[in-house]
């Protein structure tokens, strides 16, 4: 039961996608120890500093490239493209210094581009699927989103109202490939009746998602990739593609009770700018876990019964790694040691928890049971 099928809250016209369409600042995340930085440059600095290689290398807007296939969607300006440890290139057969190397790049609107970047003793090669999305076909895809989202009904027949609704935009075909995987997911993990995918589909769904929808820097894709990270328990992921959303708060407040912290005062409080939006994309369990992530454990206590009720109800796996660790914390603030054992418990054999979760169970040791 999500939202669209419930009427959760009172659905009011939006005022214009304008509203929750204003871009967040990209952060650059090193995929090799996690560290975030400002700008591209730093990254591309520290990768170097940090994780020494002699490999060529080669960075679109300031992410490390790997050894698969990558898509571009939004156009290539010559400084999105860097390179390190090389000193020649070779793009679709045709060989040139290294330094053509992102005008050529940013040349291209709809390509699948074959690099290799020669370097002392050692080449690397690398697949890149140049398909640029116009402004004006994303914007034809996400109004087509609303017009649907509009009648509150997610169902079969909606995602294909949205499919054929989004046909004419053409160039922003991945755009909608990536809701559309989404979508399909929350139909399969609330088991609706008019879905055929089993249960289980939904976490291919939401990776393929996750993936589709990375390239595309615009609101609805971040706070869809969002909601699919926080639902995976990646919560410092979830945290930067939607920071200051419900989600993204919801994400931190995760991330800072896993780091044994305890939770700012305003972590409750959004800006409430798109939440709308994320009402829209949000299903029922997930929507759940976002209000609770965000209380204080003191507040959360009065809600104790509700989180036990969903965790008996046989929800996803890593919804009941989150179940559990709110109920441990309500035993941590309560000092009830046997609940901070019954669900830390749990937790010991999942590696991103354990830690905490041995540090909460020896927290509580010395309280007696009560
Ligand atoms: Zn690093």
């Amino acid at each position: 039961m999500g939202f669209w099928h419930t009427g959760y809250i009172e659905f009011h016209e939006t005022t214009g996608i304008e509203d929750w369409c204003r871009p967040v600042p990209p952060t650059h995340r090193c995929m090799h120890c996690g560290e975030e930085f400002d700008t591209a440059d730093d990254l591309r600095q520290h990768r170097f500093q940090a994780h020494p290689i002699k490999r060529p290398l080669l960075f679109i807007r300031g992410m490390e490239i790997g050894s698969t296939p990558v898509t571009i969607t939004r156009s290539l300006a010559p400084q999105d493209v860097g390179t390190g440890a090389c000193t020649s290139a070779i793009v679709n057969g045709v060989h040139m210094p290294v330094d053509h190397l992102a005008a050529t790049l940013a040349s291209i609107e709809q390509d699948t581009v074959r690099i290799v970047l020669e370097g002392e003793g050692a080449n690397a090669s690398f697949e890149i699927r140049i398909e640029i999305a116009s402004d004006d076909d994303m914007e034809g895809v996400e109004q087509a989103f609303f017009r649907v989202a509009h009648h509150r009904r997610l169902d079969v027949r909606a995602i294909e109202q949205f499919i054929d609704g989004a046909s004419p935009y053409k160039t922003a075909a991945a755009y909608c490939d990536g809701i559309c995987e989404y979508l399909y997911g929350v139909l399969a993990k609330e088991r609706s009746p008019t879905s055929s995918l089993r249960y289980e589909a939904y976490r291919e769904k939401f990776t393929r998602a996750l993936d589709k929808l990375r390239t595309f820097d615009r609101p609805l894709a971040n706070r869809v990739g969002g909601l699919v990270e926080f639902h995976f328990n990646h919560f410092p992921e979830a945290a930067s593609l939607s920071p200051g959303a419900r989600v993204g708060r919801a994400a931190n407040a995760f991330a800072t009770r896993l780091s044994g912290s305890s939770l700012p005062e305003s972590v409750g409080q959004f800006d409430g700018s798109d939440e709308q939006l994320e009402y829209l994309l949000t299903d029922w369990d997930t929507e759940q876990l976002i209000r609770w992530a965000v209380r204080d454990p003191s507040e959360l206590l009065c809600e104790q019964a509700e989180i036990e009720k969903m965790l008996r109800s046989d929800p996803a796996e890593y919804d009941q790694t989150k179940l559990h660790i709110l109920l441990a914390e309500i035993g941590l603030s309560s000092k009830n040691r046997v609940l901070v054992l019954t669900h830390a418990r749990e937790l010991r054999n999942s590696p991103s928890v354990s830690r905490w979760a041995d540090s909460v169970i020896e927290t509580s040791k010395g309280w007696g049971e009560h």
